[in-house]
């Protein structure tokens, strides 16, 4: 197929498939057609939605079963059409320009970000217990056979590698949980395209297992570290494992020559450990990122437990006031990178609610039973797992991947909305 065909087939089902949905998106978050519709706009969660088994996915979108007449549009305002007219272009001129340089066809959202990032979700247990993300009292998961198989992962990465992905994180759960995590990997990393996988683990059990990840071909650890007070780590994760995942740290460190530390800030748990965090990076190749505590379901998220990016970077400042050195972040980096002077590791800040870098999104997320979420944040989901299961091939995977993707909005709802919003616990979403 020609590039400009390809390109106006999959441009024109997805506009046609979504038109209305667009319409009540806007990328000025201060539109305030946008916030006044934003409180008649559904939030349907559609996870299980799968394609009923006789409905078959056409070329054209008339036969497609999302599609919506054009007359939809008519009674919008100019403005909007205007809007709109502008951002297909974008995105047109995105898919033609990638395409031509890179042979495949991108996912690219209706505000023209291009998605090369998947994480997924392996399981929905963990052997912690935070409250950030374990509900007080657990979580009822999905069975055993409802989660993916590791063919299905795999057949599942391989639709999105053909589409542009690169790159891969597996989160949890707790991840290292899995059986055979190492064969997953080794299989992932054989996917022609995928070039960089990692992984998001508390470190409890990861100790014994590192030589056969990275043997298997794991480029990335990142290890959860809330704090550096054994009290308060059993206090957190329920779990006495300080000295393991401490040392399951320094052996990922010495492996791989550096390591990302992931900590969530708490007001009253951990604001006073953020300068021992960053002392600790004086001798050790430690990435400590500072994570503003985000709202999920039944995790117990308070406005006055949250602490926001500028805060912590106040914090910091008063004891190593100018030493500090903002350093310069990559174009899809969710972290604002930072150093001190002298020091062998570095710092950040992931401030997803005080300054969200939804504008930058390049991610889209697996849950371990199988649904595709366009966004850590939105509730909508739909199932691919079920469409390889009832027999559709990768290619209506593909179609329920763009039409997904064409719904994502332009940024999360804000930390005033989010706490009242429904959302899976973050443990069934792997962050
Ligand atoms: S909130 Fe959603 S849009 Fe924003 S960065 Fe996270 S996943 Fe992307």
């Amino acid at each position: 197929m020609r590039v400009s065909q390809s390109v106006a087939r999959t441009f024109q089902t997805l506009c046609n498939a979504s038109a209305r949905q667009q319409l009540q998106q806007c990328s000025n978050r201060r539109c305030s057609v946008q916030a006044a519709r934003k409180k008649t706009v559904s939030e349907t969660p559609i996870i299980g939605t799968s394609l009923p088994p006789t409905i078959q996915l056409g070329d054209s979108p008339q036969q497609s079963p999302f599609y919506e007449t054009p007359e939809i549009i008519i009674n919008e305002t100019r403005i909007q059409e205007q809007t709109m007219a502008a951002r297909r272009s974008e995105v047109r001129s995105k898919i033609r320009e990638i395409e031509e340089r890179t042979g495949k066809i991108p996912l690219v959202d209706s505000f023209a970000r291009v998605h090369n990032y998947l994480r997924i979700s392996l399981t929905e247990t963990c052997n912690f217990s935070c409250s950030y993300c374990m509900p007080a009292g657990g979580v009822d998961g999905h069975s055993k056979s409802d989660l993916m198989t590791n063919e299905e992962i795999i057949v599942l990465a391989r639709v999105f590698a053909r589409r542009g992905i690169n790159k891969i994180r597996l989160t949890g759960g707790e991840p290292t949980l899995r059986k055979d995590l190492h064969k997953l990997i080794a299989e992932l990393k054989k996917i022609d395209g995928i070039d960089d996988i990692g992984i998001t683990t508390n470190g409890l059990i990861l100790g014994r297992q590192l030589d056969q990840l990275k043997a298997a071909g794991l480029d990335k650890i990142n290890i959860s570290l809330d704090t550096l007070i054994p009290r308060r780590f059993e206090q957190m994760t329920k779990v006495f494992g300080f000295e393991k995942v401490f040392k399951a740290i320094d052996a990922t460190e010495a492996a791989y020559g550096r390591v990302k530390v992931n900590v969530v800030v708490i007001r009253g748990f951990n604001t006073d450990e953020l300068t021992s965090f960053v002392h600790a990076t004086k001798n050790r190749n430690w990435d400590v990122r500072f994570i503003e505590f985000m709202p999920f379901g039944g995790n117990d998220f308070k406005d006055d437990k949250f602490v926001g990016y500028s805060e912590q970077l106040e914090i910091i400042r008063k004891d190593f006031g100018n030493q500090i050195v903002r350093l310069q972040d990559s174009p899809n980096d969710t972290s604002k990178a930072y150093k001190i002077i002298g020091h062998r590791g570095q710092f950040g800040f992931i401030s997803s609610m005080s300054d969200n870098f939804c504008s930058t999104c390049n991610r889209v997320r697996l849950t371990a039973n199988g649904n595709l979420k366009v966004c850590l944040h939105s509730n909508a989901e739909v199932s691919l797992v079920d469409a390889l299961r009832r027999g559709g091939t990768e290619r209506n995977v593909e179609e329920i991947i763009e039409k997904a993707l064409w719904k994502k909005k332009a940024e999360h709802a804000g930390l005033e909305m989010l706490p009242h919003m429904e959302n899976r616990p973050m443990v069934l979403i792997g962050g």
